[in-house]
């Protein structure tokens, strides 16, 4: 075979899988055809046999009843019932005197000097014709005056009837290996449908970089098919984050492009005025814009820390009401101006292991969130307590504001996602995923629970410091 069909052949699976196949199938027929034909060798072998031993007894209970010429009339009235083909039978006295002898004409060429050979022992003589191949087989009764009964046949009927099943055999065998290869190159082309399909997909990813492709699913819940039903899955998790990514970027151009405005507006009125009052005003404007840009981007190096495990943290054990107050005293104010009633319900001695600094961001995060997110009016409550087993503690952010949607509520630490409903407050979509990062970096967990309208509840666990 040629290095380019080798090739071919290697690269096109459901032909190979087809080409195994068939070959299984083949090396199966073939036992199957071999074992039928030793049960038939076998059987016919023992029928002639039978024949033979009965046919024996017959000729040797004749002769002596009636004698030799009992014999020979029995001989003679079977040969033209013609029951069987014609048989050897002789009759032999002394070491080798042929008294009587029928003898087919099949059997003419034989020598039959070499059957003096046999004596008791092994009940069947066998030896090959010279005329067909054949087998002849002889058997032998000695009786008691020492005269020997001979019976002979040759086994050429059945040696035709193993021959028409060798031929069959053969036609079935190619027949059968046709069907295995054509069936087996079948059956892996539709099988092999789901991989076809997620090929297609995937290259129509990378050919459009388009995410929005699906590969397609039976909902048949196979291997082949859950593994279509995760690409899909996955494709949706890249299509969200490009998507997030994207909208980050908008929002990361628009935060820079509006400060540096601001900046060069500033910067320019100062030039044209020579106000040094509007200069420094001016400049003081342009350093918070900076740090809230270095904030976000802190915050994002932050997350990565956080979720590589290479981020830094002083543990030690930290007194949950002093960093919660810490917290609710940055929104303090905020929450005032927005007329929230802003809460804390921390048990005085209960303390959590944490690095403090890490956990008050953390809080501050989420009382941000629920200050930003809840119309004027409401409440924002923050509470914590030791879970059952003594082993951690939970602190809850709960708040009375818009809720998030329940298709939502998933996706909220996603690093970038914003709900939609959330669009018009500011925000980068980072908060909650640093949360997240940081508290699972702490070996703690995340939750949240909410219902659109009537609120939110964050969720923060963590390991519990003895008193
Ligand atoms: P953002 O900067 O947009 O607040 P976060 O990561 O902190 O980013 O939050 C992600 C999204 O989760 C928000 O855009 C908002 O849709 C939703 N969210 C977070 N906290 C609340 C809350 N307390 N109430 C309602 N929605 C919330």
């Amino acid at each position: 075979m040629s290095s380019r069909w080798a090739d071919a052949l290697r690269h096109a699976l459901p032909l190979r899988l087809g080409l195994w196949y068939a070959a299984l199938f083949a090396v199966s027929a073939a036992a199957l055809l071999v074992f039928t034909y030793a049960l038939l060798a076998r059987t016919l072998a023992a029928q002639d046999h039978d024949v033979l031993a009965s046919m024996l007894s017959r000729y040797a209970l004749e002769y002596q009843r009636a004698g030799l010429g009992g014999l020979q009339r029995l001989v003679q009235a079977d040969a033209l019932e013609g029951r069987h083909e014609r048989l050897l039978v002789r009759v032999v006295a002394g070491r080798a005197e042929v008294i009587y002898a029928s003898q087919p004409r099949d059997w003419r060429a034989v020598d039959l000097a070499s059957v003096e050979a046999l004596r008791r022992g092994s009940p069947w003589m066998l030896q090959a014709s010279p005329i067909d191949g054949s087998t002849l087989e002889i058997g032998t009764v000695e009786l008691p005056d020492g005269v020997r009964v001979q019976v002979g046949r040759t086994s050429h009927v059945r040696d035709e009837v193993l021959a028409q099943f060798r031929a069959r055999a053969v036609q079935v065998g190619v027949l059968l290996a046709a069907i295995a290869a054509g069936g087996g190159v079948v059956i892996a082309l539709v099988g092999l449908a789901p991989i076809r399909a997620l090929d297609a997909t995937t290259r129509e990813i990378l050919e459009t970089r388009r995410f929005d492709a699906r590969v397609a699913t039976r909902g048949t819940a196979d291997p082949l098919d859950r593994l279509g039903a995760r690409i899909n899955e996955m494709l949706g998790q890249i299509q969200r984050l490009v998507g997030g990514m994207r909208g980050a970027l908008d929002n990361v151009a628009h935060d820079l492009r509006t400060p540096l405005t601001r900046f060069r507006n500033v910067a320019e009125a100062a030039l044209t005025q020579g106000d040094e009052a509007a200069v420094r005003d001016g400049l003081a404007q342009a350093l918070e814009e900076a740090d809230r840009l270095g904030a976000t981007l802190t915050t994002l190096m932050d997350i990565s820390e956080a979720e590589t495990g290479t981020m830094r943290l002083a543990v030690a054990a930290v007194a949950v009401a002093v960093v919660v107050d810490e917290a609710i005293a940055l929104y303090a104010d905020e929450a005032e101006d927005r007329g929230l009633a802003l809460t804390s319900a921390v048990p005085p001695g209960l303390q959590v292991r944490a690095d403090h600094t890490r956990l008050r961001q953390v809080l501050a995060n989420l009382i941000e969130n629920a200050v930003k997110y809840t119309p004027s009016g409401g409440r924002v409550d923050v509470a914590a307590a030791a879970d059952d087993d003594g082993a951690t503690v939970t602190i809850r952010v709960r708040d009375t504001g818009m809720g998030i949607a329940a298709t939502d509520l998933p996706l909220v630490w996603d690093r970038l996602y914003r709900a939609d409903a959330s669009r018009s407050a500011r925000g980068l979509g980072l908060g909650l995923s640093l949360v997240k990062a940081v508290v699972e970096a702490h070996g703690g967990r995340v939750g949240v629970t909410s219902a659109v309208g009537e609120g939110s509840t964050f969720a923060v666990t963590l390991p519990a410091a003895p008193a």
